[in-house]
């Protein structure tokens, strides 16, 4: 357990939380930016800011909430299944879990001691674990994965717009994208390192998309505010 540092458990949620973090900057960014970009007056390039991480905030709940509920149906609907079979053939189960741990390589005689005693101690976790691969510990929680989509967007997208609202209005189409970036490129950076990967190669992804994805808004909106001149 001591020793070396196993990351990969932690990256799940971190993971979600960048995710939601990232997408929240580049789109409130790169909304504010391409009503900056039409000449919008600075409430009004605030108020669609504050609309924009709203709208996206819950779609991400309700998008998170709904992948997540469907996994939890699925495994809950597994367990049922396994349940049943445990309580109907209790020995065709022990059979079941012998010849998986064989499959991994303990030998007969053994496969069935600790098949039996796993059985004795938690018989449902022990087939939910080495049969079906769930993991009590992990299992899918919806309304906590959506209030983590939607609470980690929120937070990215307030950073864009707190300078969108407090900037001046003239330097606004400077002054958001080189935040964003900076922030973007912070949490890439923060993200790398926690995962325990190349820090300079996270941030630079997270920064060129979402530079492009600014790029590209900008572009449509002072188009757009062009033609409606
Ligand atoms: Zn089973």
């Amino acid at each position: 357990m001591s020793g070396e540092h196993h990351r990969s458990q932690h990256v799940g949620w971190l993971r979600a939380a960048v995710l939601g973090a990232n997408d929240g900057i580049v789109s409130t960014a790169s909304l504010v930016l391409g009503v900056a970009a039409a000449h919008g007056t600075q409430g009004h390039v605030v108020i669609a800011g504050a609309a924009g991480l709203v709208a996206g905030a819950m779609s991400m709940a309700a998008g998170e909430y709904v992948s997540v509920h469907s996994q939890a149906d699925i495994e809950e609907a597994d367990l049922t299944l396994e349940r049943k079979q445990l309580m109907t053939d209790s020995r065709g189960e022990h059979q079941e879990l012998e010849s998986i741990y064989m499959a991994r390589g303990l030998d007969p005689g053994l496969a069935k001691r600790v098949a039996k005693q796993l059985m004795a101690y938690d018989a449902l976790d022990a087939h939910a674990r080495d049969e079906l691969g769930i993991h009590s510990r992990h299992r899918a929680r919806p309304i906590q994965a959506a209030l983590a989509s939607a609470g980690s967007f929120a937070v990215g997208g307030g950073l864009p717009l707190l300078v969108t609202a407090m900037g001046p209005e003239k330097g606004l189409i400077y002054l958001v994208p080189c935040t964003s970036l900076f922030f973007l490129a912070v949490l890439g950076a923060l993200a790398a390192r926690f995962a325990g990967a190349r820090v300079a190669r996270g941030a630079l992804r997270v920064t060129l998309w979402g530079a492009l994805a600014m790029a590209v808004t900008a572009g449509v909106g002072s188009l757009f505010g062009t033609a409606a001149q």
